[in-house]
């Protein structure tokens, strides 16, 4: 790469030697001739090159030359450098958005009359990407409970190309066991797909466990602050070069070096806002366990999470998203929500800022009632992202929006 010559420039290698906090300050900058101290935005979609010699030469593979943003840019490299150092993968390739991420991880690699075995509880799209856009091209799919080990089994106990799941999952952070699920999936031939959104890079390290790809949304944690879209896919070198960078390259999903530039930014402060929002996560779960408005409180940082054992195994903390069930159905629900004054409603997560969605009636409506009742989304149910306030804001937040609720003989009268 051209300018790669400063000898701050983290060098993959003894970059992996680095603690997480440092790789995410210092990881992938490759410094331009004007040794900035930052990480340097080119806004450019394409490049030029000394001579029609060496542009030939760059075609042909021969030297390494910048060619066009779609599939190469000195900001999104950095990030995707930078992304790769903190997951411990060989490569990475962003994308504009995280569902450009999922949907390239899959496509690049899948093919008619390939069969897919996916968790049932994924987020949104990617559930459609699995029920309706697959089938069409001649994809088998198949869902299964993601907690039960043994549909697992029944599931992969013939040929499959690739599995996809989600840990913790949209929107009731339920738990699926990567290590045996990779173990099973990798005997029937299949690749893993990760979706770590919910987990943070920080808290899960599904390469660790045996998954081939991981997929972010970097709208999520890593931008952290609610400003830009980006994805990620990752996994090793030669699948990233050979399957996933041809279809990127030719189909354009390609992140903005703007937002890449946002990313970085973001990462920079990736532990400390990802440490906080899990230690506000955990005092408002307590909070909200404590009342007695709310049936069932899941977070997978505390003792009564059905699969704690679990999450202490492959999580090294709760994470930024509780669950909880309002014990008053959908009236509950929105008049706590609509009592709020601190937590925004809001369908995103990940931000600097408390939002609470009413999973049911917004980002799992299309799904259906019948769905909705598999994976126990109820009407009553809220997904609380935490964000970076101070929690006993929050927590009197959420106490004085319960304090108002109806009571619930009121409810039913209404
Ligand atoms: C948000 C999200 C996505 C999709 O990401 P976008 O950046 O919105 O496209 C995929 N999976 C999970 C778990 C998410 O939370």
């Amino acid at each position: 790469m051209p300018n790669d010559t400063s000898n701050h420039s983290t060098d993959p290698q003894s970059a992996r030697t680095l603690r997480q906090a440092t790789l995410l300050v210092h990881g992938g900058i490759e410094r331009t001739g004007y040794g900035e101290t930052t990480e340097a935005l080119f806004l450019t979609s394409g490049f030029v090159y000394d001579s029609a010699e060496q542009a030939e030469a760059t075609f042909k593979g021969e030297v390494e030359h910048y060619q066009y943003s779609r599939f190469g840019n000195p900001t999104v490299v950095m990030l995707e450098k930078r992304l790769a150092l903190l997951e411990g993968a060989e490569a990475c390739l962003c994308t504009a958005t995280g569902m450009a991420a999922v949907h390239a991880a899959m496509l690049c690699h899948l093919r008619t009359g390939d069969r897919v075995v996916a968790a049932r509880a994924l987020f949104g799209s990617c559930h459609w990407i699995i029920s309706t856009l697959l089938p069409r091209y001649g994809i088998t799919t198949e869902f299964v409970d993601g907690a039960d080990l043994a549909a697992w089994d029944k599931a992969l106990s013939t040929p499959c190309a690739m599995v996809l799941l989600e840990s913790p999952s949209n929107p009731m952070l339920e738990l699926v066991d990567i290590k045996a699920v990779c173990d099973r999936a990798h005997r029937a031939g299949a690749l893993v797909v990760v979706d770590n959104v919910f987990a943070t890079p920080l808290l899960q390290k599904p390469f660790e466990l045996g998954a081939d790809i991981v997929v972010y949304s970097c709208t999520k944690h890593i931008d952290g602050q609610g400003r830009v879209l980006g994805g990620a896919v990752l996994g090793r070198r030669k699948w990233v070069d050979e399957v996933l960078q041809p279809f990127i390259r030719n189909t354009g999903p390609s992140l903005s070096p703007f937002n890449a530039w946002l990313l970085l930014k973001g990462m920079e402060t990736l532990t400390l806002r990802v440490n906080a929002a899990c230690a506000g996560a955990a005092a408002v779960a307590d909070f909200l366990a404590s009342r007695p408005e709310i049936g069932r409180v899941l977070y997978p940082g505390r003792a009564d999470h059905p699969q704690y054992a679990l999450a202490q195994r492959q999580m090294s903390g709760g994470g930024t998203l509780v669950a909880f069930e309002l014990a008053g159905g959908k009236q509950a629900a929105f008049a706590m929500m609509n009592a709020l004054r601190i937590i925004a409603v809001s369908n995103n997560l990940g931000d600097s800022k408390s939002l609470a969605t009413h999973p049911a009636t917004t980002t799992h409506m299309r799904i259906g009632a019948e769905e909705r009742a598999r994976l126990g989304i109820s009407d009553g149910a809220i997904r609380l992202s935490v964000g970076l306030e101070d929690p006993a804001d929050l927590i009197d937040d959420l106490g004085l929006a319960l304090g108002n609720l109806p009571q619930r003989a009121e409810l039913a009268a209404d």
